[in-house]
């Protein structure tokens, strides 16, 4: 490398020169972060409204996170698994005691952690429920989102994730969304578990109908069907609860998948838990990860956690959500053709006639707003947990004026 490249034009070029082409980023690059706010190389600053898909709950570059993983990197970063760390156990309890599950298993990236909730699934129906050797059925749903693996992609509604990937993996059903009436009639005695997102945030904040978990968790129990729901985004405060299923009352899944805001974007670190019955089917050497578990990740995670509890992120995310609804309602435009708002979690979908959603995020990048389209016609708004009333009464008002200027 003959010179350190500079500007965004740039970094853009030599990004798209050598990396691999699977996203379609907007063209800004970013080098610094701080709360709710992100500057790009040449110093213009914006309110992240995407919070890397809601990793990033805490804010940027959190001091308390920062001081974790300085302070953990200093002493000792990874043991693997082959040896036991002073951070791993107290982080297990810490996390069991938080969410009220016996068990913890600790991975990297979301998909890992959904990876293993199905492999747990599959053993416990194997091994605890009697179904016969590779029977072993799970129910998913249309426009899920649960990761990027051979076997996550495998049930995934959408053909793009598929193309060119196969063979796929077997065992799924992909059942309407929220259709608990397709669920009972999908059940056989081969069905182990059904995974779902409470709330799909790819998907493009779908909200399921009231009642529809607490139905779910009926329907499971009754028929001896594990209930795992995938938090990864919508769990850590996200929806104006800690868990999105806390919205309905006597709901507890038995499988509880979680990632991104675990480790508040300072780390990948995710996690699935589960009480012994279940979680009691691996044994050593059943399962693993070299980076799970390790020094780093458990030190940013139980801190990340505090953080949550500390700044009662889970109340703000309630109270400005329904100030950043009450506000777009507010806006009388043709081009949205519904609001969807859970939390601090909003989904703005546009007629088609809008011309897409990407057209609006480009123009909210020039006012200063970042937010990424979800499909085609969907603005997902989903700034981190720590927005303030001021701040979110700016974002609202530049929405408001990106919706009349493109009108
Ligand atoms: C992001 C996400 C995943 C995958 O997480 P990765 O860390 O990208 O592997 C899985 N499920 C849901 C609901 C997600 O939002």
């Amino acid at each position: 490398m003959s010179k350190t490249p500079k500007d965004a034009r740039e970094l853009i070029a030599i990004e798209d020169r050598f990396g691999a082409h699977n996203y379609h980023p907007l063209d800004v690059v970013l080098t610094r972060g701080e709360g709710c706010f992100v500057w790009d190389v040449e110093g213009k600053k914006y309110l992240d409204c995407l919070a890397a898909y809601s990793a990033v709950n805490q804010g940027h570059n959190h001091p308390r996170l920062v001081k974790a993983l300085g302070d953990q990197a200093q002493k000792l970063a990874l043991t693997s698994r082959a040896f036991r760390n002073d951070v791993f156990g107290p982080f297990c309890q810490q996390i069991c005691e938080l969410t009220g599950y016996q068990r913890v298993l600790a991975m990297n990236s979301g998909a890992e952690a959904v990876e293993t909730a199905i492999k747990a699934a599959r053993k416990w129906g194997y091994k605890v429920k009697g179904v016969d050797a590779d029977k072993a059925e799970i129910l998913v749903f249309e426009n899920n989102f649960h990761g990027r693996t051979v076997t996550i992609i495998s049930f995934s509604s959408e053909e793009q994730y598929k193309d060119g990937f196969g063979p796929l993996t077997p065992g799924f059903k992909i059942l309407p969304y929220g259709d608990m009436d397709a669920v009972e009639q999908a059940i056989t005695p081969n069905t182990v578990a059904v995974l779902m997102e409470p709330v799909q945030g790819e998907g493009g904040i779908i909200i399921p109908p009231a009642g529809t978990l607490k139905t779910l968790r009926e329907i499971c129990t009754r028929e001896r069907v594990l209930m795992i729901l995938d938090e990864i985004q919508s769990g850590l405060g996200r929806t104006g609860e800690l868990f999105a299923y806390q919205h309905e009352e006597g709901v507890r899944p038995d499988g509880l998948i979680l990632g991104k805001a675990l480790s508040g974007g300072m780390y990948p670190v995710s996690a699935f838990l589960a009480d012994e019955e279940l979680m009691g089917v691996f044994h050593p050497g059943d399962h693993g990860s070299t980076y799970g578990g390790n020094p780093l990740a458990a030190a940013v995670a139980s801190e990340a956690l505090k953080v949550l509890q500390d700044e009662k992120l889970v109340d703000n995310a309630k109270a400005i959500g329904k100030r950043f609804e009450e506000g777009l309602r507010a806006i009388h435009t043709n081009s949205i053709r519904e609001l969807r708002v859970i939390g601090l979690w909003i989904g703005i979908e546009l007629n088609p006639e809008a011309g897409g959603a990407r057209r609006y995020c480009e123009e909210l990048q020039g006012e200063g707003v970042l937010c990424k389209e979800t499909h085609t016609h969907t603005i997902r708004v989903a700034p981190p947990l720590t927005i303030t009333a001021k701040e979110a009464d700016w974002t609202i008002a530049t929405l408001r004026r990106v919706f009349e200027r493109l009108a």
